[in-house]
C-alpha cells in the first residue's frame, strides 16, 4: 500500500489504454459497443458509468478510506444523493452551522418530502442525544464549521451514533482526506464539495461522496444512476489533476495562513480570530487529536470603529469572493454576502456580526498578502486615531 502523497499522485493506476499516457484519457463517449449481445460489457452508457469518473470515484474512495467513491456535478448535487437515501417520515439531526445551501435543501425541499430534521450545534453531545428520536436514522454535520471554525469531535458524534444505530455523514470540504479522513473516526459516510480544496483552481463546480460500507454504495449508486447528477468526464479530470498537487497546495495554505494570523493578532484594530489554534480550547484540543491540520480558512473580526465594508473593498490581492480552498486568496464579508439570506437577528445569534471578514488563503507569498491586509487597514483608519495612521505607514514604507 502506498502512502498518502503518493496516492494523490497516482490513484488506482488503470493502464486502460495502448498509448503509454500516464493520466486517464477523458473518453467523451456517451455510449459504449457490446462485442456481442451475449457477452456481458463493463461499460454500456456514461450516465451509468465513464471510465476518467471512475477514475476520480477510485482516487477518493481510496484518500477517503472508504469502499466507494461516487462523482456528482456539484457539491449540492452530492448532498442530495446522500440525503435521498433517505425515506419519508425519517429524522435527521443536523449541525446547525452547516453550509446554508445543504440547510436550504432540507429545509426547502426534503422537509415537503417528509423528510423532518433537528438542528442542533453538534459540538453539544448532549443537545445532540437529547434530539435523537425513534425515527432518527443520521447525524450529518460539518467538522470544522464555516465562518467561525469551531471544531466538532467527528469520534464522539459516531459513537453516539453508533449506540443508537444511526449513520454518521461528515462534509468534509473544509478538511479534505489531507487533514482528516472522517472514515477512520468512524463516520459512515463522507460527502465533499470538490469545488473547494479538492480541485483547487476555482474552474469546476463539483461533488464527492465516499461510503465505507458496499451496503451503503450500493444506495448512493442507486441514486447517482437514477437521478443522473453525474460529473462530466471533462470536469472529473480537472478534479483529478487538482488532487494531484492537493498536499502541496495544502501545505502552502496552512503556512501562509499561520503568517497572516500572526499578523492580525498584532493589529490594534483586530478584536478577535476565530481558527482553533489556542491550547485549552476545546476546539484546539479536538482538532488536534483528529486532524493533521486546520487548513487555510479563518475569520476574524474588526474593531466596531473601522468599516468592514470599505476594509474589503479595498484589498487588492485577495479577491472579494464567496468560495474557498483554491490557489488565490479571497475574501468575504459573511454578514453581507455568504449568510446574507439569513434574517440579521439570526446571523448575529450564529456569531456572524457585519464586523466578520473571512479569509480563504492561497498560495501566493505570504508577503504580499501580508502588505495588502496592511494596506486595506490603513485605508479604513477613523480620522480620530492618527497614531495608528502613522505607525502603519511606518511600517508601509519599509
Ligand atoms: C461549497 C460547499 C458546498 C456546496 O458545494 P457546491 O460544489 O457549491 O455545490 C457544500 N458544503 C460546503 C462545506 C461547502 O463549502
Amino acid at each position: 500500500m502506498t502512502a498518502f502523497n503518493t496516492q494523490l499522485v497516482h490513484g488506482q493506476t488503470i493502464n486502460d489504454n495502448q498509448t503509454g499516457a500516464v493520466n486517464v484519457p477523458i473518453y467523451n463517449s456517451s455510449t459504449y459497443q457490446y462485442q456481442s449481445i451475449k457477452q456481458p460489457v463493463h461499460w454500456d452508457y456514461a450516465r451509468s458509468g465513464n471510465p476518467t469518473r471512475e477514475f476520480l470515484e477510485k482516487q477518493i474512495a481510496q484518500l477517503e478510506k472508504g469502499v466507494r467513491g461516487f462523482a456528482f456535478a456539484s457539491g449540492m448535487a452530492a448532498i442530495h444523493a446522500v440525503l435521498a437515501i433517505f425515506k419519508p417520515g425519517d429524522h435527521l439531526i443536523v449541525g446547525d452551522q452547516i453550509y446554508g445551501g445543504t440547510y436550504r435543501l432540507l429545509n426547502q425541499y426534503f422537509k415537503e418530502r417528509q423528510l423532518t430534521f433537528t438542528a442542533v450545534d453538534s459540538r453539544d453531545l448532549t443537545a445532540v442525544a437529547a434530539a435523537i428520536r425513534p425515527n432518527t436514522k443520521a447525524i450529518y454535520f460539518e467538522p470544522f464549521t464555516n465562518p467561525l471554525l469551531q471544531v466538532t469531535s467527528v469520534k464522539k458524534i459516531a459513537q453516539l451514533a453508533h449506540a443508537h444505530h444511526l449513520l454518521t455523514i461528515v462534509d468534509n470540504t473544509f478538511l479534505t482526506p489531507y487533514l482528516q479522513q472522517p472514515l477512520c473516526l468512524g463516520a459512515d459516510l463522507v460527502v465533499h464539495s470538490a469545488t473547494k480544496y479538492l480541485s483547487g483552481h476555482s474552474d469546476v463546480i463539483a461533488g464527492l461522496v465516499v461510503a465505507k460500507t458496499t451496503e451503503l454504495a450500493e444506495k448512493i449508486y442507486f441514486i447517482q444512476n437514477a437521478l443522473g447528477g453525474v460529473l462530466s468526464p471533462q470536469d472529473a479530470n480537472l478534479v483529478r489533476r487538482g488532487i494531484q498537487t492537493l498536499a502541496l497546495r495544502m501545505d502552502r495554505q496552512q503556512a501562509n495562513t499561520a503568517q497572516l494570523i500572526n499578523f492580525l493578532q498584532q493589529q490594534p484594530e483586530v478584536t478577535k480570530i476565530h481558527y482553533p489554534v489556542i491550547p485549552g480550547t476545546s476546539d484546539y484540543e479536538i482538532a488536534a487529536a483528529e486532524c493533521h491540520g486546520c487548513g487555510g480558512v479563518f475569520s476574524f473580526e474588526l474593531a466596531p470603529e473601522i468599516d468592514a465594508c470599505r476594509f474589503v473593498d479595498h484589498l487588492k490581492l485577495f479577491k472579494l469572493a464567496v468560495s474557498l480552498g483554491a490557489v488565490e486568496s479571497l475574501a468575504e464579508l459573511p454578514y453581507e454576502m455568504s449568510h446574507a439570506e439569513l434574517p440579521p437577528a439570526e446571523r448575529l445569534a450564529a456569531g456572524i456580526s457585519p464586523q466578520l471578514i473571512r479569509l480563504a488563503v492561497g498560495i501566493e507569498d505570504a508577503t504580499d498578502l501580508k502588505a495588502d491586509l496592511q494596506q486595506a487597514l490603513a485605508a479604513v483608519q477613523p480620522q480620530k486615531q492618527p497614531q495608528i495612521q502613522r505607525q502603519t505607514q511606518k511600517i508601509l514604507i519599509k
